[in-house]
């Protein structure tokens, strides 16, 4: 039998179908579906799916305890490998045993071929017979590798027609990766929560691409909080034409002094004289086929779709054979995709015949810089109908088949026209942007600029001011936050991450805490873990230590380093860091600290600001979370609050006392009434609060939480037979409560 090994259960499903053209049964063992079919000669196939990772480097044990491990021993620490899915592991080896050839099917890059050398080990263990030529037919491998970039019948059928052996460097590359990820994301949370003493859930979490990241967002945070606005002055002016009326501005474009600003608005007088006119063709180029960075950057700025989210709708669009791999750095088609058909189905799609012009003519499309051979650039694999999708996947399905046509369309043209008009001493100027011909973005909408038109002008018109000229104040602007689009591009400039981990890593940073909002604000926790970084462990501030490794680990994969090599260096590094923040543990806590207390400053209370009440200072009241001394809970007050003035704020709101909350908004975006946070429990996914009951936002959560409960409890009861007497047992009772409480109370005499 011919053992086929997938990455998911849904893709060892389509492949089975493919290629066994509709005929495959499919079966289950150890909750593990698998897919069985007999070939055109006679031969058992078979395919099954693993769920990603099967094994992972973890610590032996002995390490787990934070206090006394020394860090120093958990650097060096000999890692093993654990299944993170026993039953998988179970039934990949059940199903190895009757194998007497192997297919690696697994996803087609670093990580796909390190999961497909982990499965490989398990089945070989289980039938160590794979791993011998002996009774080969051509004395070959039994263990050969598919390797196929998007999931359609033609590309699958490809694949298997052209076997090839796994890699081992690649594999390689990809386990030392995430053995250093373990080693410094372990070292360094334990270090930095030792130093700060934050332990439990409430650790603070530190890693290697994480930390330089946070920093580029911080960075920018220092630079606006260090801006000091300018003022400026602009003169504007509008005239009467026959069209209407339309305004102007004067020529120099900022006034640095107000008394400039006034003599030119003095030296204007109408009737004004059209001085010149000129029109010029701007020509832009159609953009280049999609990698993952330009994707997931286009997906946020275009559709407002995280890059997180992006990448997991791209990849359930890809498990559904409908866009090619997702994670990609190349930027030129190859030239074996069937360009011309995949073209000619999409525009035979209504939403897309706006591109039906390019089959008129050869297809060209445009080339990036990077050119890759491991995968095609991001393009459509499959013409379908956007209305068969749903939601998000519609959106992004669609911006996928758009940038793809339009890589293929013409330039867009538009004309801009600038005229210069004197009025009295001064000249004014307006200027007006119109689309000549849209070109590709004609399909690709979201490029298309909106037109500026100005009315018909000729030199030497007279026109007549339409009242007087007038006067903004205006102040230069602190540089603007990074777009969570924008810094997946940094981080890419900067080899900080992979294409497989960029959005991930983002994401992380929010659930910690560390940044908040969109575009990211950090936090002052945030902002201090970075602080106290650059002053004491500048390593793990910067990106340059981070891209040094991700270069070796390129140089793994092109078999000119090992893999012990690689991560043997890396904890050499890591000893030196651990000293250094060792040294400075207590300086280091004092600036997290600080951070960490004013993260609890959530934003100004509106009550005292409508009641016209402020600090001494005149600075806004601040609502802030305030853990109560004698119970411990935690709960939002406003630090206007005097014990001995009846007069003063007595705001407060409740805080859930479980997990950990975190600033998401100074005023909730949807009511304008409180802050809003977010709330990480210690499992499951975080929610948002806003402290307002009356949100709106929170009556979406209120109606959807008692659905849920209404579901559960409903689900409970069929579960549960009615006892014969018609008595409901479903709430503890009074008495169990007692017990309960006499326990309790006999434990704490004990202790
Ligand atoms: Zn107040
Ligand atoms: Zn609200």
């Amino acid at each position: 039998m011919r053992l086929i090994v997938t990455e998911k259960n849904n893709s060892a499903e389509k492949i089975a179908k493919f290629l066994s053209g509709g005929s495959a049964s499919s079966d289950k063992t150890f909750k593990v579906p698998y897919y069985t079919w007999t070939d055109a000669d006679g031969e058992q196939q078979r395919t099954i799916g693993l769920k990603g990772h099967v094994l992972g480097p973890a610590f032996p044990e002995g390490y787990s305890n934070w206090q006394k491990t020394d860090l120093h021993d958990l650097i060096d620490a000999e890692l093993i490998k654990e299944p993170t899915d026993k039953n998988v592991v179970k039934a990949i080896k059940k199903v190895a045993e009757e194998a007497d050839e192997l297919v690696i099917a697994t996803d087609f890059d670093r990580e796909g071929e390190l999961i497909g050398l982990e499965a490989l080990e398990e089945m070989l263990d289980a039938n160590p017979a794979l791993g011998s030529r002996e009774g080969t037919r051509d004395g070959s491998l039994r263990i050969k590798r598919a390797r196929y970039s998007a999931l359609t019948k033609e590309e699958i059928e490809r694949a298997f027609n052209e076997l090839d052996e796994l890699s081992y460097p690649l594999a390689n590359a990809g386990a030392a990766r995430q053995d250093i990820d373990l080693l410094w994301g372990a070292t360094l949370t334990r270090a930095v929560s030792l130093a700060t003493r934050r332990f439990g859930s409430n650790f603070l979490s530190v890693g290697r691409v994480q930390s330089p990241t946070l920093g580029l967002i911080v960075e920018r945070e220092m630079e606006r909080r260090a801006h000091k606005p300018k003022p400026f002055w602009e003169l504007f002016a509008r005239f009467q034409h026959p069209e209407g009326s339309f305004e102007t501005h004067h020529e120099t474009d900022k006034f640095w002094e107000k008394a400039e600003a006034d003599s030119a608005l003095a030296g204007t007088a109408s009737p004004g004289t059209v001085k010149s006119v000129t029109a010029r063709k701007n020509t832009r180029r159609p953009p280049t086929p999609y990698n993952t960075t330009a994707f997931t950057s286009d997906a946020s700025s275009r559709l407002g779709i995280t890059p997180a989210s992006a990448m997991r709708i791209a990849e359930d669009l890809y498990m559904d054979g409908f866009i090619s791999y997702p994670r990609t750095d190349n930027t030129v088609y190859p030239v074996s995709l069937p360009l011309h058909e995949l073209v000619s189905s999409l525009v035979r799609i209504k939403e897309f015949s706006a591109a039906s012009g390019l089959l008129d003519s050869e297809l060209s499309p445009t080339r990036g810089k990077k050119e890759t051979t491991d995968h095609p650039p991001i393009y459509p694999t499959q013409a379908i109908h956007p209305g068969a999708l749903e939601g998000p996947k519609k959106r992004v399905y669609e911006l996928v088949v758009r940038r793809f046509l339009a890589t293929f369309s013409p330039p867009m043209i538009t004309e801009s026209t600038r005229a210069d008009i004197e009025a009295g001493s001064q000249t004014f100027f307006v200027r007006g942007s119109v689309v000549v011909d849209p070109g590709y973005a004609g399909i690709y909408t979201y490029a298309r600029s909106a037109d500026e038109e100005i009315p018909k002008l000729e030199e030497g018109q007279s026109l007549e001011l339409a009242g007087e000229p007038w006067i903004l104040d205006k102040e230069t602007q602190p540089p603007s936050r990074i777009s969570q689009a924008k810094l997946i591009e940094m981080m890419e400039e900067r080899g900080l991450g992979t294409k497989a981990t960029r959005a991930e890593i983002i994401k992380k940073l929010f659930d910690r805490g560390y940044v908040y909002g969109n575009p990211p604000v950090p936090s002052e926790t945030g902002i201090a873990m970075y602080e106290a970084f650059r002053k004491y462990v500048p390593a793990m501030a910067t990106p340059e230590m981070t891209a040094t490794l991700e270069a070796e680990m390129d140089q793994i994969a092109a078999g000119e380093m090992t893999k012990d090599g690689v991560v043997g260096d890396s904890r050499e590094l890591l000893h030196s860091t651990w000293s250094e923040i060792d040294e400075s543990r207590e300086d280091l806590a004092k600036v997290v600290w600080k951070g960490m207390d004013e993260d609890r400053i959530l934003g100004p209370c509106k009550v005292c600001e409508e009641a016209g009440r402020t600090k001494e200072d005149g600075s806004p009241n601040m609502l802030r979370i305030i853990r109560a001394k004698k119970s411990g809970k935690r709960f939002v007050g406003c630090g206007g609050w005097k014990v001995d003035d009846p007069e003063s704020c007595d705001q407060t709101f409740p805080l859930p006392q479980r997990g950990d909350v975190f600033k998401l908004e100074e005023r909730c975006s949807v009511c304008d009434q409180t802050p809003r946070l977010k709330v990480q429990p210690f499992r499951g996914r975080p929610w948002n609060l806003c402290l307002n009951d009356d949100c709106e936002s929170m009556q979406e959560m209120k109606k959807r939480r008692a659905e849920r409960e209404a579901a559960k409890a409903a689900k409970e009861a069929m579960a549960k037979k009615p006892l014969p007497d018609g008595s409901e047992d479903a709430v503890p009772s009074k008495a169990d409560t007692a017990t309960r409480k006499r326990k309790r109370a006999k434990a704490a005499t004990k202790g």
